[in-house]
This record gives C-alpha cells, sequence and structure tokens, in this order.
C-alpha cells in the first residue's frame, strides 16, 4: 500500500460518538421519491468529484479509530449507494482498519439498497464480518410504489437478488423499511412479508419531509431547510408536508399494529429496534436510539470531501462543523458546535413535552421533526407528537412486565405466556393506575374503568364498554376512592 503524509493524529474524544461516512455522497442508482438525501448533489459543483479520495479516507479511519475513548469502534458507510464505489474500495477500507486498529475491535455496519450485490460483494462481506442493512420496503407492489430507479423503473426483483447473494453467502443483514405515505398502510403486510424473507432486525424509519421552504429553494434544494427552534415562524400556518410524507397520526397506528402481533408471537425471536429501544428506556437504561435521547451531537456525518456535519440529518451549510483535512475528529466531535447543537434538543424542548407522561421515551424525538405548535401555542413540537403519545402509552403494559422480567433476569419473551394467563390479567390490572390522582385503578371510577379497558382490552381484544355517566366520574376529577 502506498503511504501517504496525513494530518496530525487525532485525540480521543471526551465520550463516544458515532460518524456515518457518506464516501460516495449522496449518488445512487436509485432515485426513491422519498429519499431527503439525494438533493444534497445540489450543494456541491456539477463537476464534483464524488469518490472519497485514498488519502481523505486514511485520514477518516486513523482519526476515527484514534478518537474513540473505548475499546470497540463502530465504522458505518452509507450513501448515496456505497456499492458505487467497488468491492476492491472497501478492500482499501479494510486494510486501513487493520493498518490503524491499535488493538481496538472494529465494526463495519454498510447501508445498501441491494440491487448492485453479486457473488463478488457476498463473499467479500461475509469474509469481513461486515454488517448489512438493507432497504426494502416491503412486498412487490408496495416495496416498487416509491422505491424506483433512476428511469423510474421498479426495483424489487434487483434488491429480491441481492438479498439471495447476502443469504447465499450467511452475510449477516437487518433491515430498514421507510414509513411514508404508502407503507404506512400496510403494517402486517410489512412485519409478515420481512418476517418471511428472514429478517430479525428490523428498522422503520418514519419519512417526514416538508415542501421546499425559502432557506431550502436558495440552495437548491427539493425539501424544507429543519425547523429554527430557538425561533419560531412568523407564520402559524399548518406544514406544507411532501406528498410522500407519513401522516401525522398513521405511523403510530402502523407500529402499535405491528407491536401488538410482535408481543404475542415474536419476543426473542425478531427484534425491532424501536420497540428495543422503548424497553430500555423502560428500564432506565441510557443510549439507545438517538431519536429518543435527550441530547444530540454524538452521530455526526462526514461528506466525501472530508465535510463533518452535527447529523445525517443535517447536512446544510449552516450545521457544518469543519473538515477531516483540518481538525481532527475529535476535536470536531468535542467541538462547541457540536456541543450547542446537540444541547439545544433537550434546552428546547416545549413544556407540552416537559409535562409529557412518555418523555422519558420519546425525549421530543428528532428536532428535524419538530415544526408544529403545541395545543397551548408554543413552537417546537414534533410533528409526529401523535404516533408517540399513542405508541408508548399503548405499549406500557407490556413494556413494564417485560421490564420487571428482565430485573428478575428471566426473559422478557416471557412476556408471551403472561400476557395471556390469568395472572397475567391481574398483573395487567395492577399496573392499572388512576390517571388522575396516580393511586391505583378502582372500579367505581370511569376513568379508571377507562385505562382499565385500555390495559385489558388491549392484551384480550375484549370489547370492554364503559359509560362514564354510570359510574359519576365523567368530567376527569379525581374520585375520593
Ligand atoms: S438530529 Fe435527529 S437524527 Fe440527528 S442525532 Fe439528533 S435525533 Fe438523531
Ligand atoms: S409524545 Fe409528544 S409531548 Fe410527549 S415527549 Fe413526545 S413529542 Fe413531546
Amino acid at each position: 500500500m502506498v503511504t501517504m503524509s496525513l494530518p496530525a493524529v487525532s485525540s480521543s474524544a471526551h465520550a463516544p460518538f458515532h460518524v456515518m461516512a457518506k464516501a460516495i455522497g449522496p449518488i445512487c442508482n436509485l432515485d426513491c421519491k422519498y429519499c431527503f438525501y439525494l438533493e444534497k448533489e445540489q450543494l456541491y459543483p456539477n463537476n464534483e468529484k464524488w469518490k472519497m479520495s485514498d488519502e481523505r479516507l486514511e485520514t477518516f479511519i486513523r482519526d476515527y479509530i484514534a478518537a474513540q475513548p473505548g475499546p470497540e469502534v463502530s465504522f458505518a458507510f452509507q450513501g448515496g449507494e456505497p456499492t458505487l464505489l467497488g468491492v476492491d474500495y472497501f478492500r482499501k477500507v479494510v486494510a486501513f482498519q487493520k493498518k490503524h486498529a491499535g488493538g481496538k475491535r472494529i465494526e463495519t455496519a454498510f447501508q445498501t439498497n441491494g440491487t448492485l450485490l453479486n457473488d463478488e460483494w457476498g463473499e467479500f462481506l461475509a469474509e469481513n464480518n461486515f454488517l448489512v442493512g438493507l432497504s426494502i420496503d416491503g412486498p412487490e407492489e408496495v416495496h416498487d410504489a416509491l422505491r424506483v430507479d433512476k428511469k423510474g423503473r421498479p426495483t424489487y426483483k434487483q434488491v429480491m437478488q441481492g438479498l439471495h447473494y447476502l443469504r447465499k453467502h450467511k452475510v449477516e443483514f437487518n433491515t430498514l423499511t421507510c414509513v411514508n405515505a404508502v407503507t404506512v398502510q400496510h403494517p402486517l403486510k410489512i412485519y409478515k412479508f420481512l418476517k418471511s424473507i428472514g429478517s430479525k432486525y428490523l428498522q422503520f424509519i418514519p419519512i417526514v419531509e416538508r415542501e421546499v421552504d425559502t432557506a431550502a429553494a436558495k440552495l437548491g434544494l427539493d425539501f424544507a431547510a429543519p425547523p429554527d427552534l430557538e425561533n419560531a415562524p412568523a407564520s402559524k400556518e399548518n406544514p406544507r408536508m411532501s406528498e410522500f410524507a407519513v401522516p401525522a397520526e398513521a405511523y403510530g397506528e402502523f407500529l402499535v399494529k405491528i407491536f401488538d402481533q410482535w408481543v404475542k408471537r415474536d419476543v426473542g425471536k425478531v427484534y425491532v429496534q424501536l420497540f428495543d429501544n422503548a424497553l430500555q428506556k423502560w428500564l432506565g437504561i441510557p443510549g439507545g436510539l438517538c431519536y429518543f435521547s435527550e441530547t444530540c451531537g454524538r452521530a455526526l456525518a462526514m461528506e466525501h470531501d472530508g465535510d463533518v456535519y452535527t447529523c445525517d440529518h443535517f447536512v446544510y451549510p449552516k450545521y457544518k462543523l469543519g473538515n477531516l483535512m483540518n481538525q481532527s475528529l475529535g476535536e470536531l466531535a468535542d467541538s462547541p458546535g457540536a456541543r450547542a447543537f446537540g444541547e439545544a434538543k433537550r434546552s428546547t424542548l416545549p413544556k407540552y413535552c416537559r409535562e409529557c407522561s412518555v418523555r422519558f421515551a420519546c425525549n421530543g424525538e428528532c428536532p428535524k421533526h419538530r415544526f408544529t405548535y403545541t395545543p397551548d401555542g408554543e413552537w417546537g413540537l414534533n410533528y409526529l407528537c401523535p404516533s408517540y403519545k399513542r405508541f408508548f402509552n399503548h405499549v406500557r403494559p407490556a413494556m413494564e412486565i417485560m421490564a420487571q422480567l428482565y430485573r428478575e433476569q428471566r426473559p422478557p419473551a416471557e412476556v408471551m405466556q403472561i400476557l395471556p394467563s390469568a395472572a397475567g390479567k391481574e398483573a395487567l390490572k395492577a399496573l392499572a393506575r388512576c390517571l388522575i390522582g396516580n393511586r391505583p385503578a378502582t372500579i367505581r371510577c370511569a376513568a379508571c374503568l377507562t385505562r382499565m379497558h385500555m390495559i385489558i382490552g388491549y392484551a384480550y381484544e375484549v370489547p370492554f364498554n364503559v359509560n362514564p355517566r354510570s359510574t359519576g366520574n365523567a368530567r376527569g376529577k379525581a374520585c375520593s376512592s
């Protein structure tokens, strides 16, 4: 290998951080209609060379390893479409990782649309233990609705061909499914399909894009720029959502439908990232998905030219932290810009969220999606708030049981036996607390009965009708019992 003269080596950051590497920038062989990253091509000149140079690649790999304070380092290559770089490019990645590992354990994740995979890729990915994330939106008619190539042609068959190579070479993979205006209508069909193709690790990512605004239009982009959380816009108009965005309530229903199947049959067999993350929240374990963390700022994105941004969702000039060739990654991760960005997620949380009963699990979700008003008119509420309220409240009883099992060092999968049992029914009743006075629920109170109805009905699909007038607590006041 040619030895290059690289910038001075980075020192370790104060805490672990993550970099999503875009070694081919936003370039992709597909043209999925809802993709928020393709538009980033407009941020660069027409004659841009998109492939990250060897010098930058080696600097990145060396620096990233050196900057991680712990013994493990997780790389993530995404795009655009990283397979466009060819297998030999990733052979160089592995060689640089080995050269600079310094005794640390290296893992590499690789997100792909799967359409260019073949035997050579399969062999390489398996040999080097890459964890592959395969983007697939569901069965053929669902997937092909919006995941099309540059000529608008469907791509499902090529993706399934790619999957064939992953399975043939026993490459570890998970699936990433975008929940958009089309896929949101088919939760169970998609869930069943993903299990049928052998996916055991499922990610469901909501598509939340608004039509282009003035700031983004000036940059030549197709979607609105992220909201300014410090300053509410002059007008209180409803956001103009892109036609492919998931409706604000529908995402929650989508998750609830899948959760109900999962919690009855698949706990411990199928891993849904968001459900695992929710359990982690119920157990009070820090970390997990950035969306639901209290602060951001530790999940940076790096473009092919070495420019480093605060996050993959914030690749805009305003959020650029610097360039890898001028400043070390550790410095950039710990820089005042990164810290301020991360802290803003917590400091700009509206009162409505701060007082929300599921805040511990939601934390207002991603700041990119905070562009609506709270019921009392405060700016900065997450567009998906109705979905998260619905989902986190719905999963609460099962999460509490699973968390308890975990604390007793029993497998959370036992929830599947507990829920339908008589003991489970009692446990669920015991979980029902007065929503107003936070006491154990009582059968004399309509609010409590409704709560029990939600919990028991959820587990048993039992119709349980309560007439609030018949129990004398229709106005939502705490009862005296
Ligand atoms: S801005 Fe959104 S995607 Fe980025 S780190 Fe924060 S929560 Fe995650
Ligand atoms: S569910 Fe809604 S109110 Fe509660 S923390 Fe999340 S976004 Fe805020």
